[in-house]
């Protein structure tokens, strides 16, 4: 594979872009592999690039259903924080952030991440607390965290709705260090990174049958036939409970609900970092800027459960609402597209990374809305756990018997509904 270098920019710029090879092969399925990760998102593509790099495994396959990226992977408003203070998640976000942050090198494919900063805006004394013991906990674990006062808020976002008597603003709470990252670069930047260690990325792949045998599963069946797996994960994300349900596993802690996402016309610079407004409260919305202009949005899932990957109007207004509540200038601006993803939603909020009632079978569910930020140390603490057959101790608690545990892992999980905590 041509490696992206300043060389080999300069050479095919002389040579009509004629120089450069397939970014990732389009194999055959094997009738066995080492390791079948089901999902061609970024958890299952990252999966396998880090079983391929870390642990010697490259007999890896990665089945799709459709292309990679399809599904929430290019769907997301790519935030990506580390903004968590409960030990399991914390130390993973944060690991997750540094990973970012190394990203492009690493894959040698520009992920265009840019850490310009999460401002979270504080609407009332009792937000103002819970934030800055959150975010003190975080500098004391060795994350970044700020507290803005509202006169340093008003000099760095100026054109705030700062006279909204409903969500008065008294100041932010921000990580500096947090920021967007271009999702489909991740997407092929993984999948192109997996490829070139021997990774067998299937598209058009779909996982439609299970076959068992002696508490293991034996083969999936496919549209492209019948493939073994020595290891089996699941990375499907809003599809998990479709597939434990083929493998007659019962039910998941996990509904399905959609997530839309909002895009305008490009204008000039407005907004140079992701902001959030009414966190916690009556209303919940996020905002950034593309590098192509375009105003990126979006706000509280549509609270009904369904595989449909569209959404409904009454949150596009909910949406256009908040978003003139917080910068009315926006009002001026037309809306381009909207689209929804399914997301995976767990009962406290967190995630579930671990061993499963079948011997050869991994989960990896249960990202709610915050999954894009997840991806690379999800890769990276799910091919530890199929290569080694055991948590990392850092997710040792993200299983499925934590309920039964009373185990806390989010701050603002205090299920037994998604809605809790959305
Ligand atoms: C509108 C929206 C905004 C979001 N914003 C953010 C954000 O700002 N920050 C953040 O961190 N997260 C965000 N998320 C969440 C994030 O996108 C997801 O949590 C994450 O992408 C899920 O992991 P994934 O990439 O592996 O999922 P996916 O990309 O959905 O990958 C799962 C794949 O499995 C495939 N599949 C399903 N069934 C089968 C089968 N039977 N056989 C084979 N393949 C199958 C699907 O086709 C899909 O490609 C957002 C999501 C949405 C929808």
């Amino acid at each position: 594979m041509t490696k992206f270098n300043a060389w080999n920019v300069f050479k095919n710029g002389l040579n009509g872009q004629t120089g450069w090879s397939r970014q990732w092969r389009d194999p055959e399925p094997k009738s066995s592999y080492d390791a079948v990760i089901v999902g061609g998102g970024l958890h299952g593509l990252a999966t396998a690039y880090y079983l391929a790099k870390h642990h010697n495994m490259h007999n890896i396959a990665v089945l799709e259903k459709g292309w990679i990226g399809g599904g929430n992977a290019g769907r997301n408003t790519t935030i990506v924080r580390s903004n968590y203070m409960m030990p399991g998640n914390r130390e993973f976000y944060e690991h997750t952030l540094q990973l970012w942050e190394n990203l492009s090198h690493d894959l040698n494919y520009n992920v265009m991440f840019s850490q310009r900063a999460h401002v979270v805006l504080i609407h009332s004394p009792g937000a103002l607390d819970a934030y800055a013991r959150r975010y003190n906990t975080m500098k004391l674990t060795g994350s970044d965290g700020e507290l803005w006062s509202l006169e340093k808020l008003k000099k760095k976002i100026p054109h705030l709705n700062y006279d909204n008597g409903r969500f008065p603003i008294l100041g932010a709470i921000v990580q500096p260090r947090a920021g967007n990252a271009r999702h489909d670069s991740a997407v092929w930047g993984y999948a192109r990174a997996a490829d070139s260690l021997g990774v067998d990325i299937l598209q058009n792949c779909e996982v439609t049958g299970i076959t068992r045998k002696n508490g293991s599963i034996e083969s999936l069946q496919t549209t492209r036939g019948n493939i073994k797996g020595k290891k089996i994960g699941f990375a499907v994300a809003g599809h998990t409970s479709v597939l434990w349900q083929m493998a007659e596993l019962g039910n998941l802690p996990i509904e399905s609900h959609k997530l839309q996402a909002f895009v305008t016309e490009a204008v000039k610079p407005l907004l140079d970092c992701v902001l959030i407004f009414g966190p916690g409260g009556a209303a919940h919305f996020y905002i950034s800027q593309s590098d192509k202009g375009s105003m990126v949005f979006g706000g509280e899932l549509d609270w009904y459960k369904s595989y449909a990957q569209r959404g409904n109007l009454p949150t596009v207004k909910e949406n256009g609402e908040c978003a003139m509540a917080i910068m009315p200038c926006l009002g001026k601006l037309r809306l381009l597209r909207h689209w929804a993803g399914v997301m995976d939603m767990s009962m406290d909020g967190s995630f579930f990374m671990c061993k499963t009632p079948l011997d050869n079978l991994y989960l990896n569910a249960g990202w709610n809305y915050g999954g894009f930020k997840a991806s690379p140390a999800s890769g990276w603490y799910f091919a530890d756990l199929i290569a080694n057959e055991r948590p990392h101790k850092v997710i040792e608690n993200h299983n499925l018997e934590r309920f039964e545990k009373g185990i806390n892992l989010d701050e603002r999980g205090i299920g037994p509904d998604p809605k809790m905590h959305g």
